[in-house]
């Protein structure tokens, strides 16, 4: 956000970009969001018009329709839209989820789909990993893809499946040889493109789940789906290492969207201690009122530095899967505490509705469980980091 300050001597990296992206967004003000929050609906126009403007193919290969930007050019994005107050999750899978299809899939799935995912008339943002019963242990999940002729036969259930209700495609993680037949447990997973506006009603059920945000998310159940074998991307049975690649980009955006969230309620926060005056005086001017603001943006500084450090690892082609979870991890939490901050310095007015704090404060815990818990991240850096013991 342009009137917070930055301790990077060259200022916002992409300042153009974020101008575009700002200009958007001051379109959509908080009444939009809290509209659709009681009407529990998909901000439709929002998303159509990040589209529209390309951003949402920002990843996207020229050659295939997109802009073809790096990774920390999408991540700026991300990052404008939480700083404007918008939400980006509601539009972010779009950009990222093509990545399994990039890196493995065909050619010729990559000429059909990926222009038309850039120009937005394919909707690729749903992505089916989670499972009510196996949960972060992603290996164990149980939904099933059984090869029969030219089609696999899907049965099992997914479990927060995001836009799935908004999305013409989605991107499954389903088991085809069972763990028991395996070498070893991340073997035998294969990702599939599934059709859903083809698949509802023939083994194929959708239905919303009711949460603590707008987050338009899902259960999605598969009783005998049949799914085209064009329709597998990459080899049989190496679905899991396909989908971990793809998970590094994901948590460098998400984190970079967390550090927008934390740079919106370091803005109002602000904004509202200099304003609010009781006994006299700014409540700003309070030790008590004004530090943990500035704690909260110093974290928010520090998360960002590693978010952009990630980034630039993971755009020059090397290994970046630590700083792609610490990034997540000191971005969920930086940004946790910048709405802290903001809830404890607007006081009462923080649980009406019409400021927005108390909406960002939902929507921006969601960061420190999906689509990683912290504890996950965690032992990540327990164990291929510091080379300690597993725990599961
Ligand atoms: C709003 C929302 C949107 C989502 N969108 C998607 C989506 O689009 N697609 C998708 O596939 N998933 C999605 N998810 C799922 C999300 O990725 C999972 O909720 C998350 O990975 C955690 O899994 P779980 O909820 O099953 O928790 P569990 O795995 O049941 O874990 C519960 C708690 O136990 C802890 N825990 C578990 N095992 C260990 C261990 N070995 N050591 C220490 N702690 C442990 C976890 O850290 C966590 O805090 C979404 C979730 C939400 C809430």
């Amino acid at each position: 956000m342009s009137d917070i300050p930055t301790t990077l001597e060259l200022g916002e990296d992409w300042p153009e970009l974020r101008d575009s992206v700002r200009r958007i967004c001051a379109g959509y003000p908080g009444s939009y969001w809290q509209k659709l929050e009681e009407t529990e609906s998909y901000p439709t126009e929002f998303v159509g018009e990040l589209t529209r403007a390309g951003f949402l193919g920002a990843l996207i290969p020229e050659a295939y329709g997109g802009s073809g930007l790096p990774l920390r050019a999408a991540a700026v994005i991300l990052e404008e839209i939480n700083a404007s107050g918008c939400v980006a999750s509601q539009g972010h899978a779009q950009m990222y989820i093509m990545g399994t299809l990039l890196r493995h899939g065909s050619e010729e799935q990559k000429r059909r789909y990926l222009p038309e995912i850039a120009t937005g008339r394919l909707r690729l943002q749903a992505f089916g990993v989670t499972e009510p019963t196996t949960g972060s242990d992603t290996t164990q999940l149980k939904t099933r893809a059984v090869r029969d002729g030219d089609h696999y036969v899907v049965t099992g259930q997914k479990v927060w499946t995001s836009r799935a209700l908004h999305s013409d495609m989605m991107l499954l993680l389903a088991r085809t040889t069972p763990a028991d037949q395996v070498a070893k447990r991340t073997d035998g997973l294969s990702v599939f493109l599934v059709d859903l506006r083809e698949g509802r009603g023939k083994g194929l059920e959708i239905r919303p789940i009711k949460a603590m945000i707008n987050h338009n998310t899902t259960e999605v159940f598969f009783d005998g789906l049949r799914v085209p074998a064009a329709n597998l991307i990459g080899e049989e049975g190496k679905g899991f290492r396909y989908i971990l690649d793809g998970m590094n980009a994901e948590r460098i955006l998400v984190a970079t969207e967390a550090v927008g969230d934390g740079r919106w309620f370091v803005k109002k926060a602000t904004q509202y201690a200099k304003d609010r005056v009781v006994f006299g005086r700014p409540i700003g001017a309070n030790q008590g009122v004004q530090f943990p603001i500035a704690r909260a943006w110093a974290e928010l500084e520090a998360a960002d530095m590693v978010c952009r450090r990630a980034a630039a690892l993971f755009d020059a082609g090397k290994e970046c899967g630590a700083d792609a979870n610490i990034a997540k991890l000191l971005a969920s939490e930086a940004a946790w505490k910048a709405g802290e901050a903001a809830m404890q310095t607007y006081g009462g007015f923080s649980y009406a509705k019409e400021y927005e704090i108390e909406r960002k404060w939902r929507e921006t815990r969601i960061y420190q469980i999906a689509p990683i818990s912290t504890n996950l991240v965690l032992a990540y850096v327990g164990q291929h980091v510091l080379g300690m013991p597993r725990s599961y």
